[in-house]
């Protein structure tokens, strides 16, 4: 990362980029202006635990050319590790990108959502960006078929960075097959963004995201996601803990 210095710490298997906030965005910042490729993964245990299951997957995390900390969960398992990280939420890292696009006039694309939503996004990212250019709005739900004709779309608009919104692993995946071929697209997978910037989703009072509890306002708000988080995140973190027992160990 030029003018950066690169530290990273591996998490079962994968190398977590540990940048503050503010040195994640000047890393991306650096690739607009020198107008470099990347791929930006917005890591959390639930990934990491499917990169391992599914090699397919972990070999597309593993290839990402900037891998940020998202989320309480891998704070709390680098924190295992020794390490304070602050958390980079990916809605807020992706947002403020967009205003460094709409300042400096690079294109941004939108996949994803539903397709109120991410109309609805695009509006308000309008609204709020005055010269922010959108030149590709495409919502997440499409067959094969349409996928290759979204490919093909993707490659002749090449936006200077794409926001794919379809869930993890669904998004990484979309960006691993598409990146050959846009080599001056920096691609980012946002998750449930589109959601928050549309207004139908309501991110956490500030006082929750301080205390790193957005993702239980979240599960109390959508008692769905409690399977997604129980029995992962504590399993995630006793791997991460026998994993660091381990190294130590081995250092000893
Ligand atoms: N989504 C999509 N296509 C699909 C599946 C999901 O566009 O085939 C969208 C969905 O509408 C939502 C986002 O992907 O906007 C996933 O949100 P979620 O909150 O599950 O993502 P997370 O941030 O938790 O990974």
């Amino acid at each position: 990362m030029e003018g950066l210095q690169s530290k990273k710490e591996p998490v079962l298997g994968f190398e977590v980029d540990l940048f503050t906030f503010e040195e994640a965005l000047q890393c991306v910042h650096n690739a607009l202006k020198e107008n470099r490729s990347m791929h930006i993964v917005t890591i959390n245990p639930e990934m990491i635990t499917n990169g391992n299951k599914n090699d397919e997957f972990g070999r597309v995390l593993n290839e990402a050319d900037l891998t940020i900390p998202d989320g309480v969960g891998i704070k709390l398992a680098l924190k295992v590790k020794g390490i304070n990280q602050e958390v980079v939420p990916g809605v807020d890292f992706s947002k403020r990108l967009i205003g460094i696009c709409a300042l400096e006039g690079y294109t941004i694309g939108l996949l994803g959502a539903k397709e109120e939503i991410v109309q609805k996004a695009a509006a308000n990212l309008r609204n709020e960006f005055e010269n922010l250019n959108i030149t590709y709005i495409r919502n997440g739900y499409f067959d094969e078929q349409q996928e290759d004709i979204i490919r093909g779309e993707l490659t002749e608009i090449a936006p200077r960075v794409l926001f794919v919104a379809l869930g993890s692993p669904k998004q990484e995946l979309f960006i691993s097959k598409l990146k050959q071929k846009m080599p001056r697209t920096i691609f980012i997978g946002v998750g449930g963004s589109f959601d928050v910037w549309s207004g139908c989703v309501k991110r956490a009072p500030e006082i929750y995201q301080k205390m790193g509890l957005e993702w239980l306002y979240r599960t109390v708000k959508e008692p769905s996601r409690f399977k997604r988080i129980f029995p992962a995140l504590p399993l995630f973190l006793i791997q991460v803990i026998i994993e660091t027992i381990q190294q130590k160990i081995k250092q000893a």
